[in-house]
């Protein structure tokens, strides 16, 4: 088999300049030098602790993939090995939420950034209990009610889900985090309880935060991820599989969120920087779309103080530069 290369139409396309893909090196090439690169880099940030079953993760990890539309799949350093993903999870939950309860998810929750941290609590307060965004965790709590209430057993249907996207039967979502996140998490007990005090979570309290806080908990590896959420690269359509999984206009819709709040509140300067619908995890992942050519995930747990990871920011910012990915 050819060295996995980087799709020539969309290089044309997006440059109007077919002679590039000669002067590029494959995307095998390309990820384990970002991978090396990345490695090289001064240590800076930190890891999250306020999980304290994430605060035991080796920080040293650095992994990179991408999945093409075209079906590749190629990975870097430690690109098999899984981790817990948090916030990543955010997409799978809303995309489910989106198939199941159609538009009327939109009164319940805005798709505006918040400009506040993702756990604040006085934002919400002022905004009657509807969040900002489904990408903070007033939003995702939210959207783990939908599910809650739609589903008999929406831990199930997730997992099911989140198995069948990134094609692999032993996808878990890993018990010490789900416990340490379940123990410690009063500031989202906070949330979920505000907003229940407003009429808007329907189910009981604590089993929209037990969705919510299983869902942080998957574990899956870049490759796995790149592969689960290519179908956002590809109008809804999963590239490996062939199952619509959204409506083309959902898959744009969750892209345009994710360019204005997947970041934290580094949304800004990454869609400025960068150009890519993102989404980060205090875990230290991030997965970036590529509309019409792939997903990029990356993975590194030390965070700056945006709590996005510095090494996955690196590479992700970098393989952007190399192949001129910016959506804008
Ligand atoms: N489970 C984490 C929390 O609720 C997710 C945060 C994140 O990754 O952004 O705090």
């Amino acid at each position: 088999m050819s060295e996995p290369g980087i799709t020539p139409s969309f290089q044309r396309t997006l440059h109007g300049d077919a002679s590039r893909q000669q002067d590029t090196p494959s995307l095998t090439t390309l990820v384990s030098d970002l991978v090396a690169e990345a490695r090289a880099l001064p240590v800076s940030g930190k890891v999250a602790n306020y999980i304290p079953a994430l605060a035991e993760v080796d920080p040293n990890r650095v992994a990179l993939a991408m999945a093409t539309i075209d079906g590749q799949v190629v990975g870097a350093g430690e690109a098999d090995h899984r981790f817990s993903i948090q916030s990543l999870s955010k997409i799978f939950g809303l995309t489910m939420a989106m198939n199941r309860v159609g538009d009327s998810l939109w009164k319940r929750v805005n798709m505006e950034p918040s400009g506040q941290s993702f756990n604040s609590i006085v934002q919400l307060e002022w905004e009657h209990g509807i969040p900002r965004n489904p990408f903070i965790n007033a939003g995702a709590i939210l959207v783990a009610d939908v599910l809650n209430s739609h589903y008999s057993s929406s831990k199930q249907a997730l997992l099911r889900f989140v198995r069948q996207l990134a094609l692999c039967e032993s996808i878990y979502a890993d018990d010490k985090v789900y416990r340490s996140e379940k123990q410690t998490g009063n500031r989202n007990a906070a949330l979920a309880y505000l907003m229940k005090s407003f009429g808007n979570i329907e189910s009981d309290v604590t089993a929209a935060l037990d969705h919510y806080f299983y869902q942080c908990a998957l574990a899956l590896s870049c490759k796995e991820m790149a592969k689960a959420l290519s179908f956002l690269a590809n109008r809804g359509v999963h590239p490996f599989s062939g199952q619509q999984v959204c409506s083309r206009r959902d898959a744009h819709r969750i892209n345009a969120i994710l360019s204005t709040s997947g970041m934290y509140n580094q949304s800004g300067e990454f869609a400025f920087t960068v150009g890519l619908p993102a989404k980060s995890g205090v875990g230290g992942g991030i997965v970036a779309i590529v509309p019409g050519y792939g997903v990029i995930a990356a993975y590194s747990p030390r965070l700056n103080d945006f709590g996005n990871s510095v090494q996955a920011m690196h590479m992700i910012t970098r393989m952007a530069e190399e192949l001129g990915l910016s959506v804008f």
